[in-house]
């Protein structure tokens, strides 16, 4: 397996054009309506594929060489058919993960994921004071809810077997609380990624960046603060904290605070817009291909349909979707710029292998109790 993962690496890092990441919004449908988001009401009304479609569309994934594949949605334990869809995506890619808000889970639909193989799962937390949590989420008491499920996840998955890690949003509201979170996490033996929050879709205005500048915070008290805590993220990092993402991604997170700028992407020195789809994209729940969870692709390409693994390896195909994603002003979320820097930068290369071999090597995840993980909330 890991001489198998390491040649997958190499030949990624050499000719990236295979994908390391592809994201599969099993369904647009999901039990919260966070403020920071739009997935479902962008993903409103698509049809969801059945498992024979879900069986075809992992075939193809196989075939192409996806490396990772994370079932996400909206919220995944909608579909009841999970464990199902986690064992037939695991007979045709080699990783397997679930993003989901972990507020559906109960033993009986994640024993039996854990049991096709799941080889990951990531959760959103934002923060440890149940008020602020609320405020993001929409839902009275949400943030006991999700420390428990936190235990039973834990609890649930084999020691060895991971990562597990909490996806937490970086905005005004949740930046003080910061380094709470992130003790907390490391204290579980977990790891965080820290994103900053994005330009929303409307429901979530006061999360816009760019308004949120001018408007509620003239003194830009934000942007300062958000890149002390990200200078201090990237100094626990080198002291190995189990912060997930790079030291490059927090260092050029700040102007993205600052100005929406996003660096990674400079077309007009690279000659390139992000790397989609030759190291990620997206498929939506009706099976059809999208640039990236956030950019859709303008015509209907089936990635159900026998013949896209053809399609997939066309230099007008992939030309095609370069130019759609070239439209796209740019994103800073955890994972494209990351893969895009890890396959890009030798530096960034080898520090995510080794941040992930040494996870391996030194499993810090023990049993937990819940009555102690509440004891974890902060007041606020
Ligand atoms: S962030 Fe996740 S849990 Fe919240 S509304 Fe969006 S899809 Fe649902
Ligand atoms: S840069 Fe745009 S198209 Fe590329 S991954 Fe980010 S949001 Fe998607």
């Amino acid at each position: 397996m890991l001489a198998r993962d390491a040649a997958d690496l190499a030949s990624k890092f050499l000719l990236r054009s295979t994908p390391f990441y592809v994201q599969f919004q099993l369904t647009g449908r999901c039990n919260l309506r966070c403020r920071p988001c739009c997935v479902p009401q962008r993903l409103q009304g698509l049809a969801e594929l059945p498992i024979a479609g879900i069986a075809a569309v992992a075939e193809n994934l196989g075939r192409i060489g996806t490396t990772n594949l994370v079932l996400t949605g909206g919220e995944p334990f909608l579909r009841p058919d999970l464990p199902a869809i986690v064992e037939v995506c695991k007979r045709r890619v080699p990783h397997v993960r679930l993003q989901t808000n972990g507020l559906l889970i109960t033993e009986e639909n994640l024993a039996p994921c854990v049991a096709a193989g799941l080889d990951g799962l990531t959760i959103s937390l934002d923060s440890l004071v149940p008020r602020v949590e609320e405020e993001l989420t929409g839902r009275p008491g949400v943030l006991p809810l999700i420390l428990e499920k936190i235990v039973l996840i834990n609890n649930l998955f084999p020691p060895r077997r991971g990562p597990l890690a909490v996806n937490a949003i970086l905005s005004a509201a949740t930046c003080a609380g910061m380094r709470d979170l992130v003790g907390f996490v490391e204290g579980i033996g977990w790891s965080i990624a820290v994103v900053p929050v994005h330009v929303g879709c409307g429901s979530g205005e006061g999360f816009v960046l760019r308004q949120q500048q001018g408007r509620d915070d003239p003194g830009q008290e934000y942007p300062r603060q958000a890149g002390a805590l990200l200078q201090d993220l990237a100094a626990r990092k080198t002291r190995g904290a189990a912060v997930a993402n790079s030291r490059r991604y927090l260092r050029e997170a700040e102007p993205f605070i600052r100005t929406g700028e996003t660096r990674w992407r400079q077309p007009w020195r690279t000659g390139w817009a992000c790397d989609s789809p030759n190291l990620y994209f997206a498929v939506r729940p009706d099976g059809s291909f999208s640039v990236c969870h956030d950019f859709s692709f303008p015509e209907r390409v089936d990635v159900a349909d026998p013949g896209f693994p053809e399609l997939f390896r066309k230099p007008e195909f992939r030309a095609r979707v370069k130019d759609a994603a070239a439209a796209c002003p740019g994103c800073y979320y955890g994972c494209y710029p990351e893969y895009t820097w890890m396959f890009r930068s030798p530096r960034n290369f080898f520090e995510t292998c080794w941040g992930y071999a040494w996870s391996l090597l030194r499993p810090r995840r023990r049993r937990l109790e819940l009555s102690r993980v509440l004891g974890c909330l902060r007041a606020g």
